[in-house]
């Protein structure tokens, strides 16, 4: 009896463990699919010249979310780009996987497109050649258990990487070209002003599903930008789109600009 309750503690601190909460991202550091159809009710809003322009030159936006699953923030924003007819990429941790299934096969479901994170969001610039490796692999062997085979394409924390250590990812990798610093402002007013003053047809916009100032500034972004004539894609829509092949191992800025790494 006794040994009975002492695997049934066991037990339990297993799965308590293997779900753990999600983690902090080391902040201080960031200072170094489907096509989605425009709601019918949105497209009625548009004027008339609005509604040619955009029907005679779409214009796509790529929204990308990192650091995540997290149970009580991506559900959410999950539900709101559904409802708006809107696909992104998720940037996931290796380790937010567990326990997070049920999230990452929805957003498969959905049309939007995953990708990798590392395992444990370590800084892959300083790391060992073979922890790099093994951080990559160790996140795309959870991805595949939970969603089945897929490219997952890498964006490193922090969007750091050396180019030695480039030539070990087998994917392409991806970086961003606009930044609203979410994670700093915590505030969804100032993150929608930061991306709508930057934001051009082609970009790849940098947030985090970790913060629910940002999904709601997501939401928010998806709204108005739709209303310009804007189209969110997946990343690998917006490649596939402008026509550009992405190459194992290269580090985009958007798909017409590589980003150095050194
Ligand atoms: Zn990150």
């Amino acid at each position: 009896m006794k040994k009975i309750m002492c695997m049934l503690l066991a037990a339990a601190l297993l799965s308590a463990s293997a779900c753990a909460g999600p983690m902090e991202p080391d902040l201080a550091a960031y200072d170094a699919s489907g096509r989605a159809e425009i709601p019918v009710e949105i497209l009625g809003e548009l004027d008339e010249e609005t509604r040619e322009d955009l029907l005679a030159e779409p214009k796509y936006v790529a929204l990308t979310f990192d650091d995540g699953p997290r149970a009580d923030t991506t559900g959410r924003l999950l539900d709101g780009l559904l409802e708006r007819g809107a696909a992104a990429t998720f940037f996931v941790i290796g380790e937010q996987v567990p326990c997070n299934e049920a999230l990452l096969q929805r957003m498969k479901a959905e049309g939007h497109q995953i990708g990798n994170h590392t395992y444990s969001h370590v800084r892959l610039l300083k790391a060992d050649k073979d922890a790099v490796v093994e951080e990559v692999h160790k996140a795309e062997t959870l991805l595949k258990e939970a969603v089945g085979e897929g490219d997952f394409w890498l964006r490193p924390p922090y969007g750091l990487i050396g180019s030695e250590r480039a030539k070990l990812i087998k994917t392409p990798m991806i970086y961003w070209s606009v930044d609203p610093q979410d994670w700093k402002l915590l505030d969804k007013d100032k993150v929608v002003a930061a991306v709508m003053d930057a934001v051009q047809p082609g970009d790849i916009i940098l947030l985090h599903d970790f913060y629910s100032t940002s999904v709601d500034a997501a939401l928010e972004i998806v709204d108005r930008l739709q209303k310009e004539g804007y189209d969110f894609v997946t990343v690998e829509e917006l490649f596939r789109i402008q026509g550009v092949e992405p190459q194992p191992g290269t580090l985009y800025a958007r798909p017409d600009r590589v980003r150095e790494v050194n």
